[in-house]
């Protein structure tokens, strides 16, 4: 393994990876370096953000739920397949192209990552192979099917707890095998650089739509936003519109029992030095939450640093109060989320805050059966 100061967040970040992948992440980072300011890959990004993702999503204020407070939603949940990450799998697609790589491996949890994947290499006519625990498998059935649909290869992954972390690995693994051909497209602000930047330059759209959204709606800056954090994507996303904004609180909200940044300690994981959750022995640990989201020992390197600057906060939220939460907000407003911005909703309603922005990263239909299972 070698180590590099590379794409440091204080001592987070870094480049914790075999020498042979080297070469792809400087490709990698070369490629994203040229298109990122590059006016053609803008306006071919912001095109498909609008026509086909669905950008910009609304900034909607709730009616019921927030008592004295005012509490809007940055409706991630009504992007193209039902959650933020396509706003990263598009961008990272749209690279993918550019670098002439026509293969794309993916790892995914739940699946969501994997759908978004298995979306937009339909839309470019790329290769796309998924891999995904066997246990997942057997949780997330319609996901399966759903990429199966778009014409993905999902590839199950039969060892350890059978889950995202050893999905990961196998990714990682196909990709140093087929470096030439394939990019890896990772779904959170996780992973060596330059990955954690990449992916929160995609999802900082959020945060910028977001901003000016509340500006126009309100004359005035939020107190407060808060987002969920499994591997932090559509926090880091929101966060990097306010960032500079010294007087708006960030908060992330972590599952209970997947609280890297609650409760882990510094160390490296998938090629990363980051806040992670361990055992005495520096064993990687297994995180457990009742949304496969957030349900990751991981965070992303970015995150760390924040929270030891102290300009985001991180807070837990159980099972139960996302489950109160996630009826809350179908019962009152008629939006069912997904549970894991639940978890950041049953926070930000908390708060010692007037006005805040929560981001309802993803919409509820996948966490149907687990919701009514939970209820019986
Ligand atoms: C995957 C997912 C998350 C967690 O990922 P982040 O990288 O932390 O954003 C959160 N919400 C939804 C709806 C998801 O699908």
């Amino acid at each position: 393994m070698s180590v590099a100061e590379r794409g440091s967040y204080g001592p987070y970040g870094g480049q914790y990876v075999p020498e042979t992948l080297m070469p792809a992440l400087e490709e990698l980072e070369r490629g994203w370096t040229a298109i990122r300011d590059d006016p053609s890959f803008k306006a071919e990004l912001g095109e498909l953000q609008e026509t086909y993702v669905g950008r910009p999503t609304p900034l909607y204020p709730t009616e019921r739920i927030g008592d004295t407070k005012s509490v809007y939603l940055k409706r991630e949940d009504l992007c193209h397949t039902g959650a933020h990450k396509i706003n990263n799998a598009l961008g990272q697609a749209l690279l993918a192209r550019r670098l002439q790589k026509r293969r794309i491996v993916a790892e995914t949890g739940a699946g969501q990552h994997g759908v978004a994947a298995a979306t937009v290499c339909a839309r470019f006519g790329m290769e796309c192979v998924v891999y995904m625990g066997a246990e997942d498998m057997e949780r997330q059935r319609p996901n399966v099917e759903r990429m199966g649909l778009l014409g993905a290869e999902v590839r199950p992954v039969e060892f350890g707890t059978r889950t995202l972390k050893e999905a990961t690995s196998e990714a990682i693994r196909d990709w140093i095998t087929n470096v030439e051909t394939t990019h890896y497209l990772i779904g959170s602000c996780v992973g060596p650089h330059p990955y954690p930047e990449l992916v929160r330059e995609l999802q900082a759209v959020i945060g910028r739509e977001a901003r000016e959204q509340i500006l126009a709606a309100e004359g005035r800056l939020p107190d407060a936003v808060v987002a969920c954090v499994g591997g932090g994507s559509n926090a880091i996303g929101i966060f990097a519109g306010f960032l500079a904004d010294e007087g708006v609180r960030l908060v992330g909200v972590e599952a209970a029992g997947a609280a890297s940044l609650g409760t882990g300690r510094p160390g490296v994981l998938h090629g990363a030095r980051s806040s992670i959750l361990s055992d005495d022995d520096g064993q990687i640990a297994d995180a457990h939450s009742i949304s496969a989201g957030l349900d990751y020992p991981g965070v992303g390197p970015e995150h760390a640093f924040l929270r030891d600057t102290g300009r985001a906060e991180y807070l837990p939220a159980t099972d139960e109060e996302a489950l109160a939460a996630l009826h809350l907000l179908a019962e009152q407003e008629g939006i069912i989320a997904a549970l894991e911005p639940a978890h950041a909703l049953a926070r930000a309603l908390e708060l010692d805050a007037e006005l805040i922005v929560v981001c309802l990263s993803g919409r509820g239909d996948k966490d149907l059966a687990v919701v009514l299972a939970h209820d019986r």
